[in-house]
């Protein structure tokens, strides 16, 4: 997949809409569309990279960045004991081939 034709580079530049949860220099983190927790949340490098792998190599500092900003809001949206997974390729479970970690959690706060 190309960066054109690429949903989370859509969400990223606002073409597409998502509701945002937080922010940082390298990432952005939105709301999971079909969330499988009570906290679901993606967390997704602004910089198009096909999964995990290719960021840690490609963009080190994207990728510390990008774990900051989940756990941030894994502490802000859970009583911090969360998930914060990255499938990485098809017969993984990856579907959306820009890097993304899931933060999952089934204690929300509140
Ligand atoms: P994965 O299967 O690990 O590649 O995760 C892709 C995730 O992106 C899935 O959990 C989808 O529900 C989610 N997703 C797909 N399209 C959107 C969208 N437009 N907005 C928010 N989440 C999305
Ligand atoms: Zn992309």
């Amino acid at each position: 997949m190309t960066t054109e034709n690429c949903i989370f580079c859509k969400i990223i530049s606002g073409e597409i809409p998502a509701t945002l949860v937080a922010e940082s220099t390298h990432a952005i983190a939105f709301n999971d569309i079909a969330p499988k927790q009570p906290v679901h949340v993606l967390v997704v490098p602004r910089e198009h990279h096909s999964n995990v792998a290719e960021l840690a190599f490609e963009n080190p500092e994207a990728l510390i960045d990008l774990v900051q900003l989940g756990s941030r809001v894994a502490s802000e949206l859970s009583t911090g004991s969360f998930r914060f997974t990255f499938n990485t390729g098809e017969a993984a479970g990856q579907t959306v081939f820009h890097a993304h970690g899931h933060i999952t959690s089934r204690t929300p706060k509140n």
